[in-house]
C-alpha cells in the first residue's frame, strides 16, 4: 500500500489472449519448487512491475486443468522484461510483455495449484468487466459534457448548436446511452458486493459499453464540428481507451460467447 512496489496480473501471451487454457508458458517440477520458462505479452504496468501474478501450465495434455499461478518477482535470476509497446493510447497502462527463462519459483511462491488456477482467474474477471464498463461510462460522461460546453457556446445560423434539433438528438442518444450503461454498471457491481452470481450481468455491462462507446465518443467529436479533433479536448485519447476496453478482461465478442451460452438459464421457460 505504500506504493514501493507494483503489481500486475500475467495470463495473456504473444500467442494467447481470447483462448486462456491455450497459454504455453510452461512450469516444471524440481527440487523445491518450480522451473518457469515462456512469455508474456499484453500484461498492464509490465513497464514496472515488481510483482507478478503468473498463470502458467504444468500439463500441455490437461488444459485449463493443467493451469497453475506463480507470484513471480521481477528482481530475481531469469525474469526479462520488454519495453512497454507503442500502442495508439493509453500508454500510461504501461502494457507490454516479459520472458521467463528458467526461472526458479520456490513452492511457496505457487498462489493456485493446477485445477484451482483457472478457477481464480475467472473469479476475479466479473469484477474486472464491470470496472472496464465504468471506466466506458465515464469516459462516455466526460466527452458529453466537452460536447455539451462546446456546442452550448457556439453559434451556427443564429442560433447556438444545441438548438439544432439534429444535433440536440444525437447528443440525447449519448445521454440515453450513458444512463443505460450506468445502471447496467450499478446492477452488476450490486450483485458483486452481494456476493451474487455476477457472471451475467458483468457480461451485459461491459458488451454494452463495447458496442456504444466508440460510436457515442465518435457522436461528441462529431457535434463540435472540427474543433472536436483536437487535442486540446482529449477526446482522441477517450478514443484509443475506449478501443482498449473493447479487449481487456474479455473482448465484446467472448462477452458474446458469455450471454450466449446463459440465454437459455437466465432468459428461457422455466423448468
Ligand atoms: C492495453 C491492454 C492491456 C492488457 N492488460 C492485460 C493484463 O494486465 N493481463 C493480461 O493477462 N492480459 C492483458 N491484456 C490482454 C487482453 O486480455 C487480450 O487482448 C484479450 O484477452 C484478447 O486477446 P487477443 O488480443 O490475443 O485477441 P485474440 O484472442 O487473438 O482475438 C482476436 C479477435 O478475435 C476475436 N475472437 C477470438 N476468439 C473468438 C471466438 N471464439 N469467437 C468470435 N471471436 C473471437 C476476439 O474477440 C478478437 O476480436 C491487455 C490487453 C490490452 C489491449
Amino acid at each position: 500500500m505504500s506504493g514501493a512496489l507494483f503489481g500486475a496480473t500475467a495470463l495473456s501471451e504473444p500467442g494467447a489472449g481470447s483462448d486462456f487454457s491455450s497459454i504455453r508458458t510452461s512450469a516444471q517440477k524440481v527440487e523445491g519448487g518450480w522451473r518457469l520458462n515462456g512469455e508474456k505479452g499484453w500484461i498492464t504496468n509490465a513497464g514496472i512491475a515488481d510483482l507478478f501474478i503468473t498463470y502458467v501450465q504444468t500439463d500441455a495434455s490437461a488444459g485449463w486443468r493443467g493451469i497453475a499461478c506463480f507470484l513471480v518477482d521481477a528482481r530475481r535470476e531469469g525474469f526479462a522484461r520488454g519495453e512497454a509497446y507503442a500502442l495508439m493510447g493509453a500508454h500510461a497502462i504501461g502494457a507490454g510483455g516479459f520472458a521467463l527463462r528458467d526461472y526458479f519459483a520456490p513452492d511457496d511462491d505457487m498462489l493456485a495449484p493446477p485445477g484451482e488456477a483457472f478457477k481464480l482467474a475467472m473469479k476475479g474477471v466479473n469484477g474486472a468487466r464491470v470496472y472496464v464498463a465504468a471506466m466506458c461510462a465515464g469516459l462516455l460522461a466526460s466527452a458529453l459534457e466537452t460536447a455539451l460546453g462546446y456546442a452550448a457556446g457556439r453559434e451556427a445560423f443564429g442560433k447556438s448548436l444545441l438548438e439544432h434539433q439534429g444535433l440536440n438528438w444525437s447528443l440525447g442518444d449519448v445521454a440515453n446511452d450513458l444512463e443505460a450503461l450506468r445502471g447496467l454498471v450499478a446492477h452488476a457491481g450490486g450483485l458483486i458486493d452481494r456476493g451474487e452470481d455476477a457472471v451475467m450481468a458483468a457480461a451485459h455491462a461491459k458488451k454494452f459499453a463495447g458496442r456504444v462507446t466508440l460510436p457515442r465518443l465518435a457522436d461528441c467529436v462529431q457535434a463540435m464540428g472540427a474543433a472536436g479533433l483536437r487535442e486540446e479536448y482529449g477526446l482522441h485519447r477517450h478514443i484509443a481507451y475506449a478501443k482498449l476496453g473493447a479487449y481487456t478482461d474479455g473482448s465484446t465478442e467472448m462477452m458474446n460467447e458469455r450471454i450466449g451460452a446463459g440465454l437459455l438459464k437466465s432468459y428461457g421457460p422455466a423448468k
